[in-house]
């Protein structure tokens, strides 16, 4: 039956025209995901061979230097231009000492991606939580983190990972002028062309908790509420931007991501300095449980959290889904 004139509305906007065809939603679209905005972590152990499944992280692997340099090759042949690489010791204690052991996961994995994949990007996480049988990301006197001791500490983990040929180092601890006494480190030994990619608003994240299963790198008393951030707070998210960027910070990283899309748009807006957002473990895994269970579509939740994260203002996204993302995106060009 023909539309009768009178139930014609006189619009003069009608913005569905804009959502009528794909090609149409394609020339209108604002945010653009491309797999040059990913950075894969990877878990590296000590070992040959060893590729271990991580239980709440569908995918995800613990992996021994032979195998992080398989994984981090086939990511750069997906398109993912950089790789941030955790080190998981066999070695614990008290002041983190593997942390830096040149001989250790992270550093022997730099040298050989650098050697077997000059083309990517290696950032390396840079904190004691990983190394120390406490768990704390810290020197402790008592169950107090000593933050002017820790950092020392940062700066000779950092040198190591330089010295193996990192491209930028990622100070992910929180302690107060950490950026600024790597930044001095580095210089002094002739590294001033590595980068700081901080962890300049990281909050204290309830999803975090896959990760530290992931590292083993839970806390054996107490939490991490004296040097990460209040999930309640912007301003201060702000001034520690603020404070990390002043003292040459190359790259600040806001940790999680998809709870924190307000604290991206506002440090983006305010500073506008290259932003990378962590879509943390329990971000990936939130999805990767309810995929399992049927009660969402993976590959298009994976696609929506990673474009929100993008829309919210970050130029770089430390994802998971780094490689599956890129694989996606290069099968919708195809
Ligand atoms: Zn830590």
């Amino acid at each position: 039956m023909p539309v009768t004139t009178d139930s014609r509305l006189t619009l003069a906007r009608r913005p569905r025209r804009l959502r009528r065809t794909d090609a149409i939603r394609r020339l209108v679209r604002e945010t653009h995901l491309t797999p040059d905005c990913f950075i894969y972590p990877l878990f590296v152990c000590e070992g040959r061979g060893q590729r271990r499944a991580i239980a709440s992280m569908p995918g995800v692997f613990q992996l021994s230097v032979d195998e992080a340099v398989k994984e981090a090759t086939a990511a750069h042949a997906d398109g993912v231009p950089a790789v941030l690489l955790f080190g998981l010791p066999d070695h614990k204690d008290a002041t983190g000492s593997s942390a830096w052991d040149p001989n250790a996961a992270v550093q022997s994995a730099t040298i050989e991606l650098k050697r077997s994949v000059p083309g990517l990007v290696v950032i390396t996480d840079v904190c004691l939580c990983e190394y120390t049988d406490h768990g704390h990301c810290g020197i402790l006197d008592g169950e107090e983190i000593v933050n002017d001791a820790t950092v020392a500490h940062l700066v000779q983990v950092a040198l190591s990972h330089a010295v193996a040929g990192a491209d930028f180092v990622a100070p992910s601890d929180m302690m107060d002028g950490r950026v600024a006494a790597i930044r001095r480190g580095l210089d002094e030994q002739g590294f001033e062309a590595v980068g700081i990619m901080s962890y300049a608003a990281k909050y204290c994240s309830a999803f975090y908790g896959p990760f530290r299963d992931a590292a083993d790198s839970t806390p054996q008393f107490g939490d991490r509420r004296s040097h990460q951030m209040d999930p309640a707070n912007v301003e201060e998210a702000l001034r520690e931007v603020e404070a990390d960027l002043a003292e040459g910070a190359d790259i600040v990283i806001v940790k999680p991501a998809m709870t924190y899309l307000d604290v991206i748009a506002k440090v983006k807006m305010r500073f506008g300095q290259p932003t990378a957002a962590y879509h943390v473990s329990g971000e990936y895994s939130m999805l990767k449980a309810a995929a399992a269970n049927g009660w969402i579509d993976e590959p298009r939740a994976m696609m929506e959290a990673l474009t929100a994260i993008r829309r919210a203002g970050a130029d770089m996204i430390i994802t998971y889904y780094a490689r599956d993302a890129a694989r996606s995106l290069r099968d919708q060009r195809a």
